[in-house]
């Protein structure tokens, strides 16, 4: 078994949709960033990444590099998967932490974890997502950002 941590932020501004756990969630403000801004997966694929032994997300997709312009971020976890697979590993299981005063979360978690799963091939009940606010103390309670929590279990898949 291999563990890995992920932890990411993105700052909310207007005028962008609010994508967390591939879900576009109705909100007054959105993720800034150079992809859609997926805090979720992003903070996934820096578990699973970390795990694997394989660094980070920046180092597989540059953010400076145009043909991840706005992109869906479920490409980079789908890409994971692929490292993943190539090793010889499979998603144990993942527990997610959202971090966001704003919106309620609780309504979009079953979906997220739904595409998640769909995504990495891992049974549903693998991915563990949820949601706590700060109390409005720092930057996410000011809701001048949303940050994410995951660690991920890598088992060796006796399938391959
Ligand atoms: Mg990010």
């Amino acid at each position: 078994m291999r563990i890995g941590h992920g932890f990411d932020v993105h700052k909310l501004v207007e005028g962008r949709p609010l994508i967390l756990g591939g879900v576009e969630i109705p909100h007054t403000h959105g993720l800034l960033g150079h992809s859609d801004a997926d805090v979720v997966i992003h903070a996934l694929c820096d578990a699973i990444l970390g795990a694997l032994g394989l660094g980070d997300i920046g180092r597989h997709f540059p953010d400076n590099d145009p043909q991840y312009q706005g992109v869906d971020s479920r490409v980079f976890l789908r890409a994971v998967k692929v490292l993943l697979h190539e090793q010889n590993y499979r998603v144990g299981n993942a527990d997610i932490s959202i971090v966001a005063q704003a919106p309620k979360l609780a309504p979009f978690i079953e979906v997220m974890q739904t595409r998640i799963a769909d995504d990495l091939q891992c049974e549903v009940n693998a991915i563990n997502i949820k949601a706590t606010t700060t109390e409005a103390l720092g930057y996410t309670g000011r809701k001048e950002g949303i940050a994410c929590h995951a660690v991920a279990l890598l088992a060796v898949d006796e399938t391959y």
